[in-house]
Parts: structure tokens; sequence; C-alpha cells
């Protein structure tokens, strides 16, 4: 299996395919584009069958060794064996087995319509984001291991994505992790969350500041290549490939779970930011996964469900960017996108290169095939099962009050969304899953808005607030940035 960049053209010697362990500690191709196999490897209806009895574990490996595949099987059964274990995803909920790693609950079924949540924030930092991180923090140690190196991860986080990683990464061999964080500006439950790791790997720094200033210190190190290069600087943001192929598995689990025969067909919908998650979901169907539709729900920034509804795709700048109860989707621009644009276009990368430099220079493109847009692509769209919706506040209050009041179960503000949307987009005959992207003790405030009460924590979670915590507060001046990361390094 080799890979390519969305923008390399066939002409571009230089890009020359790459392996998985080539392209696993990197992010973007040196052109700017992501990458993607250079063919979907494909299921037959044989191997679903059996995959039907497989734990999660063994699935996962199935699916991975079809794209890492020069990673020796016996080590990868190894690395995902150790992933997908009772011991790192809790049995969070009463009557779901920590061992079933992504269980199904059937929320309605009436008329021939079945509205089904898969659970998939079981694992260590409570948010979907665990499933692929974890493995992901597996892969980096096999693969530094290998290569006697190491890596230094530097990233910023407004929540989920920081605390996933530093769970993921934590006392691991030949990885440190430092996370910039706006000091005081993190709900408390995540700053504990963050801030009570102990491990020596891990270095917590509270920014004096607010997000976008994180965000432009992490611009400014990476920028500095000398340094970048002497630090071994790395990150582990959402267009990583291997953190996509991980999320390929749940869809499968899915689908296997919902299922009895491979004649039936399943629709997803999935709370959507940065289009990561539902990009796995476009790949499990053109890997031959019998799935009908795939719906993007998204909050008020509906930069997603716009393209979906009309063929245009128009970033927002961030001052544009609505801060909302469903913070996680709070995205200006789907960086994963390209992903799916580059398929829909023929996996024509020049011209996925020039639709993607119009972001750049233009805030978008359109695909209508209206007079003066940049092609008519859009009607092809449906092909690829895609459709849309959006939820806002208040769709949210609403949601989490109905599923509470209706089946019993308190849902977060990001799956409210995902149920909103699925409702409108039901179909007699076809199973519709809605994946649970966290659970609602993450966002409590806005429980507390539609319920009146607090949202249950998991065991082991009830007083993390008062652990002992463990960051440094600094301005946000990158040279002494600069100082902290190597002088806790030593390189
Ligand atoms: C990251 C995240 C999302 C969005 O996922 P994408 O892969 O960015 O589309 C949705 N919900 C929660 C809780 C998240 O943490």
């Amino acid at each position: 299996m080799q890979y390519v960049s969305t923008r390399a053209a066939a002409s571009a010697a230089s890009q020359s395919p790459q392996q998985f362990s080539d392209i696993l500690l990197g992010g973007l191709a040196p052109d700017g584009g992501l990458y993607l196999p250079t063919e979907y490897p494909q299921v037959t209806g044989a191997e679903l069958d059996a995959w039907r009895k497989l734990s999660y574990a063994e699935l996962a490996f199935e699916i991975l060794k079809k794209f890492a595949t020069d990673i020796p099987e016996a080590d990868l059964k190894a690395l995902t064996a150790k992933t997908y274990t009772a011991g790192v995803y809790r049995n969070a909920r009463e009557g779901e087995s920590s061992a079933e790693i992504t269980p199904l609950r059937v929320l309605e079924e009436s008329k021939g319509k079945k509205l089904v949540l898969q659970a998939l924030s079981n694992g260590p930092t409570l948010a979907f984001k665990d499933m692929a991180m974890q493995l992901l923090g597996n892969l980096f140690e096999y693969a530094l291991a290998k290569k006697n190196a190491e890596l230094n991860i530097f990233g910023a986080t407004s929540g989920d994505t920081g605390s996933a990683a530093e769970y993921a990464m934590r006392g691991k061999k030949g990885i440190r992790v430092f996370m910039l964080s706006p000091h005081k500006k993190m709900s408390a439950f995540q700053t504990a969350q963050m801030f009570s790791l102990q491990d020596p790997n891990i270095f917590n720094i509270a920014v004096e500041g607010v997000f976008d200033d994180c965000q432009d210190m992490v611009k400014a190190v990476s920028n500095d290549l000398p340094f970048k290069a002497k630090q071994k600087i790395g990150t582990v943001n959402s267009i990583n490939w291997a953190r996509v192929v991980a999320q390929v598995v749940y869809y499968f689990r899915g689908y296997l779970a919902a299922t009895t025969s491979n004649d039936q067909k399943v629709s997803f919908t999935v709370p959507s930011g940065n289009f990561g998650n539902i990009c796995a979901g476009h790949i499990a169907r053109m890997m031959g996964l019998p799935i009908d539709k795939l719906v993007a729900a998204t909050n008020e920034n509906d930069v997603l469900d716009e393209f979906f509804r009309t063929g245009v795709y128009r970033v927002r700048k961030s001052a544009e960017t609505y801060h909302t109860s469903s913070p996680s989707m709070d995205i200006s621009k789907a960086s994963n996108f390209e992903r799916f644009i580059y398929d829909l276009v023929g996996r024509d990368a020049d011209r996925t290169r020039a639709l993607f430099t119009k972001v750049e220079t233009h805030g978008g493109f359109d695909l209508s095939g209206y007079p003066g847009s940049d092609g008519d692509e859009f009607t092809k769209v449906a092909q690829y099962g895609f459709k849309s919706g959006k939820s806002t506040h208040q769709d949210r209050l609403d949601t989490i009050r109905d599923v509470a009041d209706d089946y019993g179960i308190v849902i977060d503000t990001h799956t409210a969304d995902g149920i909103k949307v699925a409702r409108e987009n039901m179909e007699a005959g076809v199973t519709m899953i809605v994946l649970e992207t966290a659970l609602a003790a993450k966002f409590n405030e806005t429980i507390l808005e539609a319920l009146g009460e607090d949202a249950e924590r998991p065991a082991g979670f009830e007083n993390i607030e008062a652990l002992e915590q463990r960051f440094v507060v600094m301005p946000a001046d990158v040279a002494k940035m600069k100082d902290y990361i190597a002088s806790n390094t030593g390189l």
C-alpha cells in the first residue's frame, strides 16, 4: 500500500509514493496536500461475514493491516491488542461491556425506522478522539524505537485534542508532549483532566492569553525550521493519516453490530468539525462497507452543511466563527475536507491543488455548476452518500431534554447535534447510527442549562478537580517558549 499527496501531480517525480511508516509521524505532505492511499483496499462479503465474530482489537488488526503493509503483522497485532483493551476503555455506562469497546444502544424503533447510538467515548478522556489517539501513541512509540529516535510533540489546545494526545503519549518512551492552553480559559473539568497528569514526559504550559495566542506560538516555533529540526518537533493534528485510519474501524464495527447480513445497509450521522471523523466513514464506504448515507451534522458553524446543500465551500474568518455550546465543532475551515474533494474531482491532483489554492486566495470555491462557478462536481456528491444538517444551541437543549425524557440517558452537546440532524434524515429500512463523540460530563454547563442537574461522572472522575496539578504559566513570548522547550529536551 502506497500513499500520495492530494496535490501531487503524477508528473512530479519529487513526490514519490510513500509507505505507511513514512507518513506516520508527519502531517501535511511537503506540497501542502494530504496523504491518501493510491487506491482504497476493498473488502469482500466473505471478509465481512468472518469479521462479524471478531473482537474490536481483532477487527482493528484486520483493517489496519490493509493500510499499514510495511509493519510486520505480528507487530501490528500486538499494537492493536494493546490499544483496544478493557484496561484502556472503561465500562463507562451501566450494562455496557468494556470488551465491546464501542457498544450500540437502540434509541427508537418504529414503522421500520431505527435510531441507534454508537458509544465512542469510553476511553480515558471521555471523547471519541481517544479511539484513534490511543493507537497513535502506541504506533509512535513503536516507530521511534525502531529508528532509535525521539519526538517532541508541540501543540495548542482549547480542550479535547490536547487531553486525548497527553493521555495517549503519557509514559511513552522517546516522546515528550508540550501542550499550550490558554491560562484559566478551559473548563475546570478539562483543566483538571490535563494538569493532573504527573508523567515526566508531559509538559502543560498555561499561556497568558487566548487560544489564538497559543496557536500563533505553535506556528511561530514550527516556522523556525532549524529549531524545529534540532528539537525534533512534531504534531498530532487531525490530518494525521493514522488517526483517520484508526477511525475507519468503528464504522465497520457499527455496521457489523447493527446488521445480520451484508445485504442490509446502515447510515451514519456524524457530529462534524474538521471532517476527520466522517472522512473515515467515507473511506469505509469506498472500501465497500454497505453504508447508505453519511450525514454531516454541524452546529452554528455550518461551513460543511453549506457545502453539502449548495456546492459552495466558503471558509470563515476566525472572527466569524461562533463560540458555541458544542465547542469541539467550532471550526472555520475543515482540515480533512481536501481528502473528500480529491475523490470527488476524480483524484485529479492539479484540480485539487487549484481549488485549495483558491481557498487561500479567495476564501473558498464553488462546485455548484452555476455560471461562473469552479466546476459542477456537486452533482456527484449524492453518489458518495453525503447529506448534511445543522443544529443550534436551542436544538441542543431540546434534544438533550428529549433524549433524557424518552430514553433515560444524558447525551453531550455534540452528540445532541448529531441526533437532531439524524432524526431529519431517517429512512424506513435503513438503520441510522449516530456516533457519540463525547460524554456529557465534559460539557456540564449546558447539561445544567438543559436539565437543571449535573451530568453524571464516570467512576474515577468524581473528584478530579481536587487532584494535584502540574503546569507552568508562561507569557505569550516565543523566545521564552523556545528556551523552555530546549531546556526540557536537553537537545
Ligand atoms: C473533535 C470533535 C468533534 C469533531 O470531529 P471532526 O473529526 O473534527 O469532524 C466532534 N465532537 C467532539 C466531542 C470532538 O471532540
